[in-house]
């Protein structure tokens, strides 16, 4: 595996307030030892490097929490420690996570300097209402503003938005996406707001305090997206996220065309020769882990073939390029792992295309990507082989 390449994901777990739709790893704490921090993260990767020696370091990419509010000489450190333990590709693409407010905006010319080449940034809205609505502790006006200092600093610079919220109508979403587009950036991820169990929203909407946006108009404003953005430059490239074309996340391509990546902090999956690791989820507990064992793993295990195969599968579809179901059949050694005919039904139904072996979902197969996997890979024979 000498020379293959890898990604980097480091989980930084803190932010300043719980938003009230989120479900990451995310937390709130009074004090943060920057010091203990850097030494927990530096061991927890000098972990990883030793199990995957001599891979090529294609990106890193910080996320979180709010990687934005780590000190930038953290950042430095890291991206330094990560560059000796593995040979960096030509132009290794290194992103974090911002939120737009003025005091970590102040940090974006530091963080630059840190090696730190693209930056993705939490805007989520323009409206200062449904700002509030999510949670969110910065205004409209804020957003904008950190955009700007975002794009003195970087090159790349990719936004976040949030969209089908309660009340959302196609003439104000439309109206959003227009300005989105005009705001120069290289790169757009456009979310549509779901009730993730366990959040603060899921308990609301379970009290009845407001009513998520129905199906139908929630997917009228998916279609409209996708028409938008494509004729605005920025075709979607996977199911939430837009690009000008070669401006694409190259860390998060990696995810999707199921390559290799070590991932380190709190809660981190990673996914290494053929393995899953996961870090401790709590803060303290990863803390604790580092002290004990001179790492933050809490399970790791081998991935079975059927396993490998039905998360690159599930990974690939949601990527405009598609799979090759056959070239991931091959590469963990099963037989199939598609019902070809079943391909050919809903190819002639218009969800999917076809080009040789490769498939890939139309417009209208991306609203029903959980249907279309269910449908696809309920291969009976081939499958029962494979298990056993
Ligand atoms: S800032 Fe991001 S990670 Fe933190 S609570 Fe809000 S949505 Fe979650």
């Amino acid at each position: 595996m000498s020379g293959e390449p890898l990604a980097l994901y480091v989980h930084w777990p803190f932010c300043v307030s719980k938003c009230p739709y989120c479900d990451f790893n995310s937390h709130v704490r009074a004090e943060i030892d920057q010091v203990a921090w850097r030494e927990a993260l530096l061991a927890d990767l000098a972990h990883e490097a030793r199990l995957l020696p001599g891979r090529r370091l294609t990106s890193i990419f910080f996320g979180g929490g709010t990687p934005s509010l780590m000190e930038p000489s953290t950042v430095a450190a890291i991206i330094d420690s990560a560059r000796t333990h593995w040979e960096p590709a030509g132009n290794v693409e290194i992103t974090l996570e911002a939120n737009p407010n003025s005091v970590e905006a102040a940090r974006f010319a530091d963080l630059a300097k840190s090696g730190v080449n693209r930056i993705s940034l939490g805007l989520q809205s323009f409206d200062d209402r449904a700002l509030a609505f999510l949670g969110r502790a910065h205004s409209a006006r804020e957003g904008f503003a950190a955009l700007q200092t975002a794009q003195k600093h970087f090159r790349r610079v990719s936004f976040d938005l949030i969209y089908a919220l309660p009340g959302d109508t196609e003439d104000g979403w439309s109206a959003t996406l227009a300005q989105a587009l005009s705001l120069g950036t290289s790169h757009l991820s456009l979310y549509q707001l779901t009730i993730e169990p366990g959040t603060r929203f899921a308990s609301m909407v379970a009290r009845h305090e407001f009513e998520p946006l129905g199906a139908d108009a929630a997917a009228a404003l998916f279609e409209l997206t996708d028409a938008m953005t494509s004729s605005g430059g920025m075709p979607a490239y996977e199911i939430s996220n837009h690009a000008r074309p070669g401006q694409e996340s190259r860390h998060n391509l990696t995810y999707w065309r199921y390559g290799d990546y070590a991932g380190i902090g709190p809660g981190a999956h990673g996914r290494r020769l053929g393995r899953r690791t996961v870090r401790h989820r709590k803060p303290e507990n990863f803390i604790g882990a580092l002290a004990r064992n001179g790492h933050g793993v809490a399970e790791e295990a081998p991935l079975s073939a059927v396993e490998g195969a039905d998360e690159a599968l599930v990974m690939g579809l949601r990527l405009r390029e598609g799979v090759d179901p056959d070239a991931i059949a091959e590469r963990f050694g099963l037989p199939a792992i598609v019902a070809w005919s079943r391909v050919e039904r809903l190819v002639d139904s218009g969800h999917l295309k076809r080009e040789g072996s490769r498939i890939a979902l139309t417009a209208r197969g991306r609203l029903l990507l959980d249907h279309i996997l269910g449908e696809i890979a309920a291969v009976e024979e081939p499958r029962a082989l494979a298990v056993g």
